[in-house]
């Protein structure tokens, strides 16, 4: 069988041989070139009907990809539910339930509250429970062929979690190992969800930086995990922190085209909501008086106090 010319150049690499042929092997190579008017703009396929559409110019367009990153109640599955209940109303839907917090009782209601079918969004899921990051890769590559409709939205949620958990991947020495599969395994989603017109969101773990300043708001210690592989893959990186109650607040971190801004909102019974005016605004001094308070030390001074509350010195100490 002949070899295609990017065969002959991994070849090439591994055997060092052949290199005089280089330059002509290379000529060979098919690249994928589009030209698009410039001024054509994408169609937006999907959006939230809140203010978080805001973050991403409007709602999010075929082919794009979105991280949510956030500690635990950050409301990142809230906003997959809305999004999965949005999409499964117009098309298929592929959902990676990689925490087993999937909830057919919370998609229902949700699509109660916002006037959908609910035997719609039914026959448009198809849901993937791994519990293992082989079962988690080997997603892409099994999926039915031809799909069973056309493809919208694809979720994972967590995109991490199964590879955290796997002793095979402590330790540095295996972190490339790791960096590589996962890699790989949103290219393979990519590859799909490009073809099919498709968008891709997927949730991240945080890690709390063990050095962080005691005067900084908890928040602003928290980073995502999966480093620079994780975030270099999506289009848009999107920081969730948990503001007072049901109230969040999302950030736009990275995206190519739109600057980072920030969007309250609330987690009810529609998924994710806005807040009214009034609301927003009291949730945003709350949060102001309490970042003001952290940076003032407030927080510190008062653990120091209950600190030594609890281990009184002993006396001749
Ligand atoms: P984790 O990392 O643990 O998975 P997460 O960021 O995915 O966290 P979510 O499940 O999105 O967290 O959000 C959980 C929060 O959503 C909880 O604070 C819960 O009280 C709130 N919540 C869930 N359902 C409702 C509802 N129907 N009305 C109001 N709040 C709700
Ligand atoms: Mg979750």
């Amino acid at each position: 069988m002949t070899k295609t010319p990017e065969e002959q150049l991994r070849e090439m690499k591994k055997t060092s041989e052949g290199w005089e042929d280089f330059e002509k092997v290379l000529k060979k190579v098919q690249i994928p070139c589009e030209v698009l008017p410039l001024s054509k703009e994408k169609p937006i396929i999907l959006n939230s009907g809140t203010v978080l559409d805001d973050l991403f110019g409007g709602g999010l367009s075929a082919g794009q990809t979105v991280e949510l990153y956030g500690e635990f109640a950050s409301g990142k599955t809230q906003i997959l539910f809305t999004m999965i209940v949005e999409a499964a109303s117009k098309g298929l839907v592929i959902i990676v339930d990689a925490e087993d917090t999937f909830s057919r009782k919370r998609i229902v209601q949700i699509a109660t509250a916002r006037g959908k079918d609910i035997d719609v969004i039914n026959s448009n899921i198809l849901l993937y429970k791994p519990d293992r990051w082989e079962q988690q890769v080997s997603i892409p590559p099994n999926l039915p062929d031809p799909l069973p409709g056309k493809l919208k939205l694809v979720v994972i949620d967590s995109l991490m979690a199964l590879f955290r958990s796997t002793p095979e991947f402590a330790g540095r020495s295996n972190l490339g190992k790791r960096q590589e599969l996962i890699r790989w395994h949103l290219r393979q989603f990519k590859k799909i969800a490009k073809k099919e017109g498709a968008i891709i969101v997927y949730t991240n773990q945080v890690y709390d930086d063990p050095v962080s300043n005691p005067f900084l708001p908890k928040w602003a210690c928290q980073h995502p995990v999966g480093g620079h592989s994780v975030a270099h893959i999506g289009d848009y990186r999107i920081f969730l922190r948990k503001a007072r109650g049901n109230v969040r607040i999302a950030r736009l971190v990275d995206n190519s085209e739109i600057p980072p801004a920030e969007r309250v909102f609330q987690i009810n019974e529609r998924g994710i909501d806005d807040l009214s005016n009034e609301q927003r605004e009291e949730a945003i001094k709350k949060e102001e008086k309490y970042e003001k308070q952290q940076e003032a030390g407030e927080f510190v001074k008062k653990r120091k106090k209950k600190e030594e509350e609890l281990t009184p010195i002993e006396e001749g100490e």
